[in-house]
């Protein structure tokens, strides 16, 4: 690969970094993993466990499991532990009676958790919640592995200007991301033609409308390839999930919503793909298993010995491909809206889908209720007008209370509704 075929990244997106600017791998580095008891944590714990002599534990978080946290505390010899609960402090000292480690509880300890000087962070806090912790360790001009999509859904309006400002490097965690960064280098930005993000199309994929609709939280999680947290599961099964991506990949890459393209591919093993001009078209497989995306972003810019199955093509016999159904799941077309509308929508499309997924999950409203809700509290915050580009997180958060505000109280209209 000549340099310069890479160059677009250091060009325009300077904090999506460049393959060949090679570092010194030999020492040892620390390394804080915010949201350290989810199931991209625990990813990324497995992999640390298997690399010891290689990373240090600077820091570890989580929101209410202090067990769990003060466990991998123990077990990696962390320097700091923070719970988002402040009602938890008390158990979490406990928990680390005995030992050397800090702890702390509240927003402001996770901040300070990921302000903490780490060379590598972890960002897999879930939902917007995630925003403060990432922007913290951006500022500091760290390595960022971006596994919380919120991040540039909610404001992608200037995390990524941020990130380059501070020279924080962002590795893209999300499979579909992380496939297209390992794509992207094989030509420049003017013979880019598209990227293709695939989707697996979820539990639902050849679910009658009706069905859908009716779908109970059992079977939103039962995803038929990965495993990973509630919320990203049910947002799979709405596609809602691919819809963040879209958007996700949109700001992380520079890319018009024209540039980006789903393709539903049931068996999950072309995570992502990049067609240039000479119509050569550059795919990344492997093993549904987000501890291979991880690995490339924590031996970034070398590669470590990952535990994954290798992917054994002849026994997988076949890859098969589908346009996605924008009817059927209409979260994909509202993403795509959301996108090209700007200005704060992402971020209102975001908040609005939380509020839904919990509302369904608290047996609120049918399953084919979150999309409308979504598209409600979208074409209600478009009504009022009041957009502007969001310069700061406080601006995104904002915008993100204004549109929970205003979905929770569509959301009983949107319940009693008839499809
Ligand atoms: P999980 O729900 O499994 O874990 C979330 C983690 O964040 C837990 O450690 C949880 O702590 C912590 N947390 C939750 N809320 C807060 C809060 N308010 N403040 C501080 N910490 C909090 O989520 P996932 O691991 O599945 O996903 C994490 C992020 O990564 C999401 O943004 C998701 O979209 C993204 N992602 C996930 C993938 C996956 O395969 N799981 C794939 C690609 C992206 P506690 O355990 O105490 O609740």
């Amino acid at each position: 690969m000549a340099s310069d075929a890479v160059l677009w990244f250091g060009d325009q997106m300077s904090a999506v970094p460049l393959r060949n600017n090679k570092a010194a791998a030999s020492t040892v580095r620390s390394v804080t993993v915010l949201g350290a008891t989810g199931s991209i944590g625990d990813s990324t714990m497995d992999l640390l466990r298997g690399a010891r002599d290689r990373y240090r534990v600077e820091a570890l978080t989580a929101n209410s499991n202090v067990e769990g946290l003060a466990k991998l505390a123990r077990e990696f010899g962390a320097r700091f532990a923070a719970i988002a609960d402040p009602a938890r402090l008390s158990e979490l000292k406990e928990a680390l009676a005995g030992t050397r480690i800090e702890c702390g509880a509240g927003e402001s300890a996770i901040i300070e958790a990921a302000a903490r000087p780490a060379d590598w962070v972890m960002a897999a806090v879930s939902g917007a919640a995630g925003l403060k912790p990432a922007l913290a360790a951006v500022d500091r001009g760290a390595s960022v592995a971006l596994a919380n999509k919120e991040c540039l859904v909610c404001a992608g309006d200037f995390f990524m200007e941020r990130a380059k400002k501070a020279g924080a490097c962002i590795l893209p965690a999300d499979s579909e991301h992380n496939a297209l960064f390992q794509a992207l280098g094989s030509g420049n930005r003017e013979e880019l033609v598209r990227v293709i993000i695939t989707a697996s199309g979820g539990p639902f994929r050849t679910w009658a409308p009706a069905d859908i609709e009716q779908a109970t939280l059992e079977q939103a999680l039962k995803h038929p390839n990965w495993s990973m947290g509630q919320k990203i599961t049910i947002d799979s099964a709405s596609m809602m999930n691919k819809g963040l991506e879209v958007i996700e990949a949109s700001y992380l890459f520079a890319l018009t919503p024209d540039e980006i393209d789903v393709l539903v591919h049931p068996q999950s093993i072309i995570h992502g793909m990049v067609e240039f001009s000479d119509r050569s078209v550059m795919a990344q497989l492997g093993t549904p298993d987000m501890r291979i995306p991880i690995a490339h972003c924590l031996g970034w810019p070398d590669r470590i010995v990952g535990p994954s199955a290798r992917l054994d093509l002849a026994k997988i016999g076949q890859l098969t491909f589908e346009v996605p159904d924008f009817a059927r799941f209409p979260g994909l077309r509202l993403a795509y809206e959301a996108l090209r509308t700007g200005k704060g929508a992402t971020t209102v499309f975001n908040a609005a889908n939380e509020v839904a997924v919990a509302a369904f999950i608290a047996g609120k409203i049918k399953f084919g209720a979150i999309a409308r809700l979504v598209e409600a509290t979208m074409n209600d915050w478009i009504r009022t007008g009041n957009r502007a580009p969001l310069q700061s997180a406080d601006d995104a958060i904002s915008v993100d209370h204004v549109a929970r505000n205003r979905a929770a109280a569509l959301l009983p209209q949107i319940a009693l509704k008839a499809t």
